[in-house]
């Protein structure tokens, strides 16, 4: 598996959630970041498209909320 962020091969079980990895650099640096800083909008943007398919994917046999409208 390789890191989310860095795409350096990560070791499985650093840290991972709906099959996204992230080694333990990009996780310090993560924490480690403000609200402030440009890149954390970039990869908290990046979180959410992934965990957005993530969880289309396992959803997929019905239609999200805002397709109904
Ligand atoms: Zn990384």
């Amino acid at each position: 598996m390789h890191c989310l962020l860095c795409q350096n091969a990560v070791e499985k079980g650093v840290l991972s959630f709906c099959g996204i990895v992230m080694c333990g650099e990009c996780e310090a640096d993560l924490m480690e970041m403000t609200v402030e800083q440009p890149e954390y909008e970039q990869i908290i943007r990046a979180l959410k498209v992934l965990w957005q398919r993530q969880f289309s994917a396992a959803l997929d046999h019905r239609p999200l909320e805002s397709d109904l409208t």
